[in-house]
């Protein structure tokens, strides 16, 4: 989508701290980070939010990746918080779907 922030940080034209990138998900550090280590995975694809989300093979990978990006890139050993905010009502600021990763403490 042209005028989505996460879609131009994926897309390379808005720096972003990329901590994994593959075909289909893409990952960098949250610039206002709620933990020692906050990071964003989305997929390259736009999804405004979870509740649009409808492809199962597309969460699942999303999920996938969140694992591996949590433990083996991150290596967050002690464990770790995975969040999606939801709509408005649930805190959600950008509109572009993403699964926050929060650890490190
Ligand atoms: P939400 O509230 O939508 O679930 O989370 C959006 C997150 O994106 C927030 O934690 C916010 O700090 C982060 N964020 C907003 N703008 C930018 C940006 O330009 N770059 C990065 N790396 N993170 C951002
Ligand atoms: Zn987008």
């Amino acid at each position: 989508m042209a005028d989505c922030l996460f879609c131009k940080i994926a897309r390379g034209e808005i720096p972003a701290s990329v901590v994994y990138e593959d075909e289909t998900v893409f990952a960098f550090r949250d610039i206002h980070p709620k933990a020692p280590v906050h990071v964003l995975v989305i997929p390259r694809h736009h999804v405004a939010t979870l509740s649009d989300a409808d492809d199962p093979a597309l969460l699942g990978l999303l999920m996938d990746r969140v694992r591996h990006i949590a433990d083996s890139v991150l290596r967050l050993d002690a464990g770790y918080r995975v969040q999606f905010n939801v709509r408005e009502g649930g805190g959600q600021e950008v509109f572009h779907l993403h699964a926050h990763i929060l650890g490190g403490w």
